[in-house]
């Protein structure tokens, strides 16, 4: 028998979330698979959504090139742009679209007139409207527009920003962003894009030609708050593999963080820091056990695990555990590790991994 652990992922919710967005948001949709499609499997991801999608979104080059190496056709959108002109070369050949957020990539791209030959490429020029990372400033997005159309290897051109606090419903920091975007872009032809996952679901004006949710289309919502309509495509899961008992008063674990108020069974779980499961959670860390809900107890080990079963009889070896996926939300685990579920779902690694 091989260990439990395991990640199960469930790609008709993924075609379910990925319906949910394009309702919502009402324009295309490119699904975002970067970083292995959060952790999920890009390629696996990109099958079960193709013919689907309007377009995939990765963070660079090679990333599309693994889906390309799988055979998938669809345009896919390189969000950090071109590090080089390989990349552009890349993108010709295989009909990426790039990001254009610094002068440096729309230099690479105008010296494709004095190479000659290749296909157009399409860019998206990204102007930074408040989040300070990348991105052209507004007032140099009119001037960089019109540079990209007089270049005879620029086949389309769409204007896009990124929000960076989308997911704080109260936040002005979105309708600032949105205002400077509408204001630097106003004229402008061509498609527009803004929103991610939390633009989706939560501003309408943030509603344009296209949408690059990503963490939506694996079900977590990036407000952190339950969603009873998008569906956790990955499910964390193990066994106990060994019950014990703890007398009243006896420590638990690594550093005795745990220490038993009352006669308390104790289930060990095939999981650990090494699987992607955080360290830091604290006890009390919601976990379910043969689908009842108990609690992490003592401190995550590399390989293990430990949970209260006192309160679960029948519950011993070969009890299922989810540690998070329709029970116990990632974003549960999350808040009780100080993290996002992004961060949570991007770490899995080491378990087996099952597509349903
Ligand atoms: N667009 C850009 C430019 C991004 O960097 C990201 C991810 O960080 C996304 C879209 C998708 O964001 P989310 O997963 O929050 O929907």
């Amino acid at each position: 028998m091989s260990r439990p652990a395991r990640a199960d992922f469930d790609l008709a919710a993924l075609r379910a979330n990925y319906a949910h967005a394009k309702a919502v948001h009402g324009g295309k949709v490119a699904a975002t698979l970067k970083a292995n499609a959060y952790g999920h499997g890009a390629v696996e991801c990109a099958r079960a959504l193709a013919g689907q999608a309007d377009a995939f979104a990765v963070a660079f080059a090679q990333e599309a090139m693994e889906l390309r190496e799988a055979g998938l056709t669809e345009p896919i959108l390189v969000l950090e742009g071109a590090f080089g002109m390989d990349d552009v070369a890349l993108a010709q050949r295989h009909g990426l679209w790039l990001v254009v957020h610094q002068e440096e990539q729309l230099r690479m791209l105008e010296s494709l007139q004095d190479r000659g030959g290749g296909a157009g490429v399409h860019a998206w020029l990204k102007i930074d409207t408040g989040m300070h990372r990348a991105g052209v400033a507004p007032g140099q997005a009119r001037a960089l527009w019109q540079r990209l159309a007089a270049c005879d290897k620029v086949a389309g051109i769409t204007l896009m920003t990124h929000l960076a606090s989308a997911d704080e419903p109260g936040n002005p920091m979105t309708g600032r962003q949105l205002a400077v975007f509408a204001d630097a872009t106003q004229g402008l032809p061509g498609p527009r894009s803004i929103a991610n996952s939390a633009g989706v679901l939560g501003w309408k004006g943030a509603h344009q030609d296209w949408a690059r949710p990503g963490i939506m289309l694996y079900g977590a919502d990036p407000r952190g708050m339950p969603s009873d309509v998008l569906q956790p495509v990955m499910r964390l899961a193990s066994e106990v593999f060994v019950e014990r008992w703890l007398a009243p008063g006896e420590a638990l674990g690594y550093g005795g963080s745990f220490v038993a108020d009352r006669p308390t069974r104790v289930g060990l779980v095939a999981m650990g820091y090494a699987d992607g499961y955080p360290r830091v959670v604290p006890s009390g860390t919601p976990v379910a056990v043969d689908g009842r809900l108990t609690r992490i107890i003592g401190r995550v080990a590399m390989d293990m695990l430990t949970v209260d079963l006192t309160d679960l009889p029948g519950a011993g070896p070969g009890a299922q555990v989810e540690l998070w996926g329709s029970q116990v939300s990632v974003n549960q685990v999350a808040a009780a590790a100080g993290t996002i579920a992004y961060e949570l779902l991007c770490n899995v690694k080491r378990v087996r991994r099952v597509y349903l």
